[in-house]
């Protein structure tokens, strides 16, 4: 047996070739979050249990079943590692009253905590890239979210992505549809599932968004919220399509689609792709204007979404080359007596000018060391040997293109480098 400890089951190591492909992306979203005048927010891994009780809602999978949560040792506090990250971004934005002079258009991404079962696509410290908005009323803000998705997903080259809508009205006519639906479903108990059944009197909304095939004739022939909204709730949603329509982002409404959380109303959107099996939602939001005055702050509307990380890099890495992303400029070869100090401050001069440059650690023979630049994938050695440093000059190699070594002063170092690193990338491409 061995005795390596390994990581925790459905939480995953982002090895380097993978990681710099998560720091592209997280570059693009940065991008693409400030273009639409999105500023970041950061809060705490850890929140109290209720904030997520109160917040997602006793009567979701997430606060039934998927949460990781502990008593503080030292000082019995009920904590959470947060499973999603509405619930604290709201939390902090009333905790410091930042809705008090103007609305705000907020951005967080990292990890989130989900105890369920691991498969592609779905981990149990899995990442999102949050967006939320909050102190705007108007249907422009819920067309604003729905669109930017569209454009990060053309930003990123994304096909097979579609997007479903729906609108779950206001609380009065989901409590009217809500008495409909449980008629109509008591009229079907015995065909219902374990979770639907207990679903049935906690929350009925939730037996239409199961995942179970055999619910899916009970779900497709049930009342349909839609039918009970009133004419606020229609405007709106009618409203945020005619934004969609202008902008030309198509879509499909679904009248299924509820969303797994509570703090749902009115617009709730869906992007899903047939790539992914089970797991086919890459990105979900909608507008949720009682969560504000629910986790204590004065009434403020409020609209969201979140995206996994994960699901999306699926996509977006789907025929990318593998391989690293990126190569030093430079690798810094060093041999003789004195040598290691003068390459020392070479280096250091290179990255002072803008160039990134590895130096050779360890010693060994001229070979070993011109074989470990290779293997850096650094476009040019530095040679530096006795001679260099007596002459206060170094030796350009160039490891990718054809070319002959060069010597040079150290004065003309860096703009010698920069030139042979731009006629190279002219002549890539
Ligand atoms: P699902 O129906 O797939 O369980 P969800 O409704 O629970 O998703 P949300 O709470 O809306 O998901 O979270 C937003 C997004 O986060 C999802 O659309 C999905 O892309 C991603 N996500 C949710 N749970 C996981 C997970 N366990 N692993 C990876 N990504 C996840
Ligand atoms: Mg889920």
């Amino acid at each position: 047996m061995s005795n390596k400890i390994q990581a925790v089951r459905g939480m995953n190591d982002l090895l380097p070739d993978e990681a710099e492909r998560w720091e592209a992306f997280e570059d693009i979203v940065r991008d693409w979050l400030k273009s639409y005048g999105y500023r970041p927010i950061r809060t705490p891994i850890v929140e109290h249990t209720p904030l997520f009780s109160r917040g997602v809602g006793e009567h979701t999978d997430i606060v039934e079943k998927e949460m990781y949560s502990f008593e503080d040792r030292l000082n019995g506090e009920h904590l959470t590692l947060r499973p999603e990250g509405t619930a604290s971004c709201v939390r902090a934005v009333v905790e410091h009253n930042l809705l008090y002079a103007a609305p705000q258009r907020l951005y967080y991404t990292g990890p989130m905590f989900r105890h369920e079962r691991p498969q592609k696509g779905r981990y149990r410290q899995f990442h999102q890239v949050g967006v939320e908005a909050l102190g705007f009323t108007g249907p422009d803000i819920d067309a604003e979210h729905i669109v930017m998705c569209a454009r990060l997903w053309d930003d990123l080259g994304l096909e097979d992505v579609t997007l479903e809508i729906n609108s779950l009205g206001e609380a009065d006519e989901r409590a009217r549809h809500r008495t409909e639906l449980i008629t109509y479903l008591q009229g079907h108990e015995s065909k219902l599932d374990e979770d639907g059944r207990r679903r049935l009197h906690t929350n009925p909304l939730r037996v239409l968004d199961s995942k179970n095939p055999d619910m899916l004739p009970i779900i497709e022939a049930a009342p349909k919220l839609m039918d009970f909204l009133g004419e606020a709730s229609l405007k709106h949603f009618e409203e945020v399509q005619a934004l969609l329509r202008e902008a030309v982002v198509p879509y499909r409404i679904n009248p299924r689609l509820v969303r797994g959380l509570d703090y749902y109303n009115r617009t709730v959107f869906e992007w899903v792709t047939t790539r992914l099996g089970a797991q086919a939602t890459i990105c979900a939001g909608g507008r949720y204007d009682g969560l504000v005055e629910q986790l204590g702050g004065k009434p403020a509307p409020a609209c969201g979404f979140g995206m996994g990380i994960e699901r999306v890099m699926l996509l977006w890495l789907e025929g990318q080359e593998e391989g690293a992303l990126t190569r030093p400029d430079v690798y810094l070869v060093h041999q003789g007596e004195g040598t290691q100090k003068f390459a020392f401050r070479i280096g250091e001069m290179l990255r002072g000018a803008g160039f990134s440059a590895v130096f050779h650690c360890g010693g060994g023979s001229f070979k070993s060391q011109m074989k470990k630049a290779d293997g850096s994938g650094a476009n040019y050695a530095v040679i530096i040997g006795d001679e260099e440093v007596a002459a206060e000059q170094v030796t350009l190699k160039p490891l990718r293109e054809q070319g002959e070594q060069r010597r040079l002063s150290v004065e003309s170092l860096a703009e010698e480098l920069a030139e042979a690193l731009f006629s190279d990338n002219e002549s890539d491409g």
